[in-house]
């Protein structure tokens, strides 16, 4: 079913709560994903998705699950499995943006690799209308009898090949077992494997399909290939970043081992460049994201699954330091810049071992893929300038009540920082992050770590 060309978010029958929200988000038009997707969710027909990330899926099913929820009813009304806790936290935190107009809305997200306790006492206390979580936290809550489905209307399965790819089919299907069968449930996958097609047969009744296509994004990204000898690709992928000087590059390793010293020697050039992979612990991920986010991190080199959990809004570069052998994933990763309507750069730089990979993805676009010389030239150590901000952390959070404007207080009160130094402050439970532009970052440091915060003083260092 194609959409008429003319839908926008006006004329969609959304509550007038929802449209608030669309417009607060600064929604103008929908991208093509919602525009096919949503008049079916709204009717209440299940939904099998091929979107991206970047594609505006989120949007979409959190539309549709709030569309059929009745905030008066205290009980929890729509569920949304996500793989990873990333990706959990920002589908929360976009459903809340969207219910900006809706009063007394508890969503609930709940994950593993998070501590059980609070959320035991949360689920306690009330039910929320709204879960967000992983599988497998959420069936360890069903087991312990904390958490109902029985009156769920929505169903959510959001990446649901990565969940697959994850081990989590038993766990989906437990969960899903548990919820009413009249409900509706919404699919959303980047990549069609049979064993999406047999869940979705199994979970879901007469779904409409809608697919974006594979090479939809292709017109706002900028695909360029570089041929490249394995051995000079650490130099040549320093030089073509040093020239295409991008604030923000995220760059693509099919393993771990790559991550790790392309972000070494990404490092050597002078980039501040930190990997971001599986093998790391939650908390050096985590503050890889943060410092990504918050402009302290020029390049992060990361494996497929773990960029996940990235959502970085103005992404204008995306670089394969390999070509992945599945053509989806290829079209995955660079669907991460050129995302809602900007142009974005994807370049990738490729060995005549993985031309045959390269071939494949010219076959997908239906044109020939554009080649450019590869500098040959290796740049100097420390030829780039690092990042723009440095990341304190303070070893105090939440459990402190510690507030974002403790800490903006704290530098601009007694550090006598300009407000303009100050980047963004994230709050942990019991860590907090605050970015500084790198010339006063020492006397940042240097004054928190005398002086106080909230009239206490807690452990300050740079990360
Ligand atoms: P997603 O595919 O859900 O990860 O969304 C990608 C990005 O597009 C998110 O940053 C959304 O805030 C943004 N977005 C979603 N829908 C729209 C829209 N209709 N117009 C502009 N931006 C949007």
């Amino acid at each position: 079913m194609d959409a008429p060309a003319s839908l926008d978010f006006a004329t969609l029958p959304l509550s007038a709560a929802l449209k608030q929200g669309v417009e607060a988000a600064g929604y103008a038009q929908p991208t093509p994903i919602q525009a096919q997707s949503l008049p079916a969710i709204l009717a209440g027909r299940d939904v099998l998705a091929q979107a991206p990330t970047g594609s505006g899926k989120t949007a979409a099913f959190a539309l549709g699950l709030l569309q059929r929820l009745d905030p008066a009813l205290i009980r929890a009304q729509a569920l949304v499995l996500c793989p990873t806790r990333e990706l959990a936290d920002q589908v929360g935190a976009h459903i809340r943006r969207l219910a900006v107009a809706i009063p007394n809305l508890k969503v609930s997200v709940l994950c593993g690799g998070t501590p059980l306790a609070p959320q035991l006492a949360s689920l306690q206390a009330h039910d929320p209308q709204v879960v967000v979580g992983t599988p497998g936290r959420v069936q360890e809550l069903l087991h312990k009898k904390v958490l109902h489905l029985g009156g769920v209307r929505t169903v959510v399965l959001d990446e649901a090949d990565r969940m697959l790819d994850m081990g989590f089919e038993e766990p989906i299907r437990e969960i899903v077992g548990k919820t009413p069968k009249e409900r509706q449930t919404l699919l959303f996958s980047a990549t069609w494997p049979e064993s999406i097609r047999a869940m979705a047969a199994a979970m879901l009744r007469d779904p409409l399909e809608v697919g974006v296509e594979g090479v939809a994004h292709a017109p706002e990204i900028e695909q360029r290939f570089f041929e490249v000898d394995p051995a000079r690709k650490q130099p040549a992928l320093a030089a073509l970043l040093l020239e295409l000087s991008a604030e923000s590059c995220v760059v693509f390793c099919n393993t771990r081992r790559d991550a790790d010293e392309v972000a070494e020697s990404l490092r050597h050039f002078g980039f501040t460049a930190l990997a971001l992979h599986g093998d790391m612990e939650q908390r050096d991920r985590e503050e890889a994201l943060l410092r990504f986010a918050n402009r302290s991190c020029q390049v992060l080199v990361a494996s497929d699954v773990a960029a996940r959990g990235l959502d970085v809004e103005d992404l204008a570069l995306v670089a394969n330091y390999e070509l992945p052998s599945d053509p989806d994933v290829y079209q995955h990763r660079i669907g991460r810049t050129g995302r809602a309507g900007r142009s974005g750069l994807a370049i990738s730089l490729v060995s005549s071992r993985e031309l045959p990979r390269a071939k494949i993805i010219e076959e997908r676009a239906g044109q020939p893929l554009r080649w450019l010389r590869t500098p040959t030239a290796t740049p100097k150590a420390n030829a780039a300038a690092p990042a723009r901000m440095v990341t304190l952390r303070i070893d105090a959070g939440k459990t402190d009540k510690l507030r974002p404007g403790d800490i903006l207080g704290a530098l601009t009160g007694d550090a006598g920082l300009p407000a303009s130094a100050i980047g963004k402050i994230a709050i942990f439970a019991t860590r907090s992050y605050v970015a500084i532009e790198r010339a006063l970052a020492g006397k940042a440091l240097a004054r928190l770590n005398e002086g106080r915060i909230k009239g206490r003083s807690f452990r300050v260092r740079k990360i």
